[in-house]
């Protein structure tokens, strides 16, 4: 498939394009060398979103730790280098971690870490990447004013069910990255987006009028 071209950034939708952005974040798919997708972007969208980006997959490599050879590649040689290297997000990380109790089934009280979801991270990342795939498929910005709503999933969506039948799929960085989507025929601008990170990372996103959510 011959990329679109657009002179105008697809994330922001209104500075001239200077740049490329990769979508997904390169930095989310460490040691991977498959093939990677790019958009046109500016250097505001484009220098503004790297400490996201490393940010969010820090988070995530922490939560789905070294199940795939992929997802280990990302803790090695990502998000522990990350760790090692920055006082800053060390404490970041620790920030969004608390102790919980947890109360077992004998009544017995334990301890346990909790991560505290940084949503509006996920939210400013994943709406770039909805963006700049939208731009893929649909071959048009989607308009600034259109609202990207992302929703993290907890567990992997049922397949199999009939809805899903219409979505598109499409896989990048030797299937550490796998999207699904569905588009309105009528409407290109109302959209449902379905992400798999390193096979066991869920996140769900939809464009312009709000759906129900049919996971
Ligand atoms: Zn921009």
């Amino acid at each position: 498939m011959q990329p679109p071209k657009s002179p105008i950034c697809v994330i922001c939708g209104s500075r001239p394009a200077t740049t490329v952005e990769h979508v997904p974040p390169r930095g989310f798919f460490k040691g991977i060398v498959g093939q990677f997708r790019t958009v046109p972007a500016c250097n505001i969208c484009n220098n503004g979103s790297s400490e996201d980006d490393e940010a969010l997959r820090n988070y995530i490599s922490a939560q789905i730790g070294k199940q795939t050879t992929g997802a280990k590649h990302l803790w090695e040689m990502g998000a522990h280098k990350s760790f090692l290297r920055s006082t800053r997000l060390r404490s970041a990380l620790l920030r969004t971690t608390h102790e919980v109790e947890v109360v077992d089934e004998d009544g017995s009280t334990t301890t346990r870490l909790a991560f505290v979801v940084p949503v509006s991270l996920y939210q400013r990342v994943f709406e770039r990447v909805t963006r700049g795939l939208h731009f893929l498929h649909a071959g048009k910005i989607l308009p600034i004013d259109i609202p990207v709503q992302i929703n993290l999933l907890t567990n992997a969506p049922d397949l199999s069910l009939p809805e899903f039948q219409i979505f598109e799929k499409h896989s990048i960085a030797e299937d550490a990255f796998v999207y699904r989507f569905a588009l309105n025929s009528e409407e290109p601008s109302n959209g449902v987006w379905l992400f798999t990170i390193h096979g066991s990372h869920w996140v769900q996103s939809s464009t312009g009028v709000l759906v129900d959510n049919a996971f």
